[in-house]
């Protein structure tokens, strides 16, 4: 369960596998900053992923329901365009207010009252799904300064939660991930249980028929339009399951199980974090 104090942490990077529980987890923290927290959510997700309906987040696990997201975004200077955009009119009164403080050199009760308020309401939180799918044909450099932009707008208040792999099926890593894992503050690298022996506390997701991606992947690793709609030959695998020819059919899981399994893990991941 996310807690309260993920949403201090300015830029967090939760990574992981495939099947590690990420979109999960945003939903989760969604619930926390909403309902308890009681702040304002920015919510992104990417573009490219097909797997769920545009405009929507939904993790695999049982019952799960899709959640309505704010923008669908091929950039992070989308994500950066729509926080500057709300945090200008609040800025712009709030410069107002320190012009006319200059100018006169008095701040009443009640103009200190509402300075304090307009502060608070940039301390927003923003949720962005799939970053490896963002800015895949953009340059590492640009990539650079976008993470510079994003340093300089959680100064100002917003707090930034990214969700995305970490690894390709070939296990290179995803740029945009990489990128912003160097400026986070926490990294919480999760793990997956394997889907062919069942082991949990796996880091890899492996492809179980890379021919059917008519080398389109092997030739771009960041092309990843086709391989999007293609969760049915996704899986995550421990590393001995990741390089067996013969691990090429996940095993079974029983529906009863499978709630008794996510729970194995993220105890796991508790003791792992200890
Ligand atoms: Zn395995």
């Amino acid at each position: 369960m996310a807690d309260y104090e993920i949403l201090k942490k300015k830029i967090t990077v939760i990574t992981g596998p495939m099947g590690s529980g990420k979109s999960r987890l945003f939903k989760e923290i969604y619930k926390v900053a909403k309902k308890y927290a009681r702040q304002k959510v920015l919510t992104f997700s990417s573009v490219h992923d097909k797997t769920c309906p545009p405009k929507t987040v939904h993790s695999r696990d049982n019952n799960s329901e899709y959640l309505p997201i704010d923008h669908d975004v091929k950039s992070l200077s989308d994500v950066i365009k729509h926080v500057q955009d709300y945090l200008d009119p609040i800025n712009l009164k709030l410069s107002h207010i320190e012009a006319e403080y200059i100018a006169t050199g008095v701040k009443s009760y009640e103009v200190d009252m509402i300075q304090k308020s307009l502060e608070r309401k940039k301390n927003i939180v923003v949720l962005v799904d799939e970053v490896h799918f963002l800015d895949k044909d953009v340059t590492y450099t640009q990539i650079r300064e976008y993470c510079r932009q994003i340093l300089d707008l959680a100064n100002q208040g917003p707090q930034f939660i990214f969700f995305g792999l970490d690894l390709t099926w070939e296990r290179l890593p995803w740029k945009t991930t990489s990128l912003l894992m160097g400026i986070a503050k926490v990294i919480d690298k999760r793990t997956a249980i394997c889907r062919f022996c069942h082991k949990s506390g796996c880091h890899y997701t492996k492809c179980i028929d890379p021919e059917s991606l008519n080398g389109s992947y092997v030739k771009n690793p960041h092309d990843t339009e086709e391989i999007n709609a293609r969760k049915d030959i996704f899986f995550p695998a421990c590393d001995k399951c990741l390089v067996d020819p013969n691990k090429i059919e996940p095993k079974p899981i029983e529906d009863e199980d499978y709630d008794e399994l996510i729970l194995h893990e993220e105890l796991m991941e508790r003791f792992n974090h200890i």
